[in-house]
């Protein structure tokens, strides 16, 4: 019976280390994978996802800075795709495979391979549609690079026609975890903070994100986006009672949806 208890207390034990050491592993490992992000054209945004000798671009409009980064940092353009198909997020791709052995793959191919590895790491994708029917988002080191489903502070143009499935996609990406940094296709945040603002002028969280704006590292956490994006927070009380108010129906979440995105 001792015998018996001590096997299955070292059997925990064993399991335990086991469990400690993965969870150390995997911190290490996303330590490790980083994210660049390189402004292009007015607002646009092109990412590096990458590692210690490997890389993968996102975007890669930015393609003159992209291009000395990877050379600064001694790194090899492995992967290169797009969050989705518009031309201002694809109008790098010809010029940047020219310059890097990259090998591209549109934004679909990207969500149906097993995980594309940088240095070992895996790099996920996953359909988002909404804004269009091949929108991506990549997750990637604590973050989600978004393209144009979701934007710090608002979402995009529901271009399909088709919001119940935009609506699907923004209820996925409010399921990941709070940390998350949200990395857009777009710097929007002026903008879409005048509107929000316009829509909850007593909400002091937007006032709190702006003062830490900075033009050369754009982003936010999904906490933030839940306290500041109205297209998230079809849930509280003050944009439904302002839904209320413009007579949009708001029994469901959908419909609240509907109404948020209907408002101008
Ligand atoms: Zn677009």
């Amino acid at each position: 019976m001792e015998v018996l208890t001590r096997n299955h207390e070292s059997w925990y034990l064993w399991q335990y280390t086991r469990h400690i050491a993965a969870h150390h592993w995997s911190l290490k490992q996303n330590q490790a994978m980083k994210i660049k992000q390189f402004r292009y054209a007015a607002d646009n945004f092109s990412y590096l996802i990458y590692g210690r000798r490997t890389a993968l671009a996102v975007d890669g409009g930015a393609v003159a800075e992209i291009l000395a980064f990877l050379k600064t940092n001694h790194l090899e353009l492995q992967y290169l795709t797009n969050t989705h198909m518009h031309p201002d997020h694809t109008l790098g791709n010809r010029e940047l495979l020219e310059h890097s052995g990259a090998e591209w793959f549109d934004s679909h191919t990207f969500t149906e391979q097993p995980a594309i590895e940088i240095d070992g790491q895996p790099v996920q994708a996953f359909r988002t549609p909404g804004h269009t029917v091949d929108s991506i988002t990549i997750s990637a080191a604590s973050a989600l690079i978004t393209g144009d489903t979701l934007f710090n502070g608002t979402v995009g143009n529901c271009f399909t026609g088709d919001l119940e499935s935009f609506y699907e996609s923004i209820k996925k990406l409010m399921a990941w975890p709070p940390e998350t940094r949200i990395y857009a296709g777009h710097d929007y945040v002026f903008d879409s903070m005048a509107f929000a603002r316009k829509l909850e002028p007593h909400n002091t969280a937007i006032d709190t994100y702006l003062e830490t704006y900075d033009p050369d590292h754009v982003y936010s956490r999904l906490a933030d986006e839940l306290q500041i994006n109205p297209y998230l927070r079809f849930n509280t009380d003050s944009l439904q009672a302002l839904l209320v108010q413009k007579g949009f129906p708001v029994e469901t979440e959908y419909q609240r949806w509907q109404g948020i995105m209907a408002l101008e």
